[in-house]
């Protein structure tokens, strides 16, 4: 795909056209009143070069100018996977028809908030509420009781960690499995997740086999925790 930008400027000589892609040299402009420090282009040919793509420019001086890159076009990515396959398979431990369970993720990274929208819109038993920093996640927990709760570590402000300990020593909150999901994957990382308590610790990039298994023991537990209190009041 070529993206190309036309522009009815002065235009650039061969000199020019020769120095164009030089950082911090600004072919002249440096006493015009146009701000900047002349490494637009060369950060853009970097990035467009690294992604295997080509950047270029055409110009008559008096006309203007045209500067254009090209990338290689992919397919959209997909859930279309070996793992979509098995997502498919596992079924989560409810019934069909109504929204059962409630999941809240709390997440500011939106490539995952996707994944895991896509993955929860094959399981219509499943109400998904998100949060992007632990702040608001704590609030719709609060708010809502969801019977899952899938925990970022790493998020603007207050973290992962110190999110769950809040939910924990709150009554209303405390008894939400809370699954920790980081791209620290390490296993002092995992123990350490596990030894503050969430109560499982996937790793990113999210694995769908994984996340679903993960979400079968919470739904599972979290169902016996509301037999047990209803057991109680009983
Ligand atoms: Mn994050």
């Amino acid at each position: 795909m070529r993206v190309s930008i036309r522009d009815t400027g002065p235009g650039l000589n061969s000199e020019q056209l020769a120095q164009l892609f030089q950082a911090f040299n600004r072919l002249g402009q440096e006493a015009g009143n146009e701000e900047g420090t002349g490494i637009g282009l060369v950060v853009a040919k970097r990035l467009v070069e690294l992604m295997g793509g080509v950047i270029g420019v055409e110009s008559t001086v008096g006309v203007g100018s045209v500067f254009w890159f090209e990338l290689a076009t992919a397919v959209e990515p997909s859930l279309a996977t070996a793992e979509g396959d098995a997502a498919a398979l596992i079924k989560l431990p409810v019934s069909r028809g109504a929204r059962l369970h409630t999941m809240l993720y709390v997440e500011d990274n939106p490539a995952n908030l996707k994944l895991i929208e896509q993955i929860i819109a094959r399981h219509e038993d499943i109400r998904l509420l998100t949060a992007v920093n632990g702040k608001s996640g704590i609030e719709i927990a609060r708010e809502f009781l969801p019977d899952v709760i899938l925990m970022d570590i790493n998020l603007p402000g207050m973290d992962g960690f110190e999110a769950m300990r809040i939910l924990h020593s709150d009554p209303a909150t405390a008894n939400i499995p809370v699954i920790a999901i980081s791209a620290n994957a390490m296993p002092r990382d995992i123990k350490r997740g596990l030894d503050a308590g969430f109560f499982r610790y996937i790793t990113k990039p999210i694995k769908v086999t994984e996340f679903l298994e993960s979400m079968n023991v919470a739904l599972e537990y979290a169902q016996t925790q509301v037999k047990g209190i209803s057991t109680l009041t009983k």
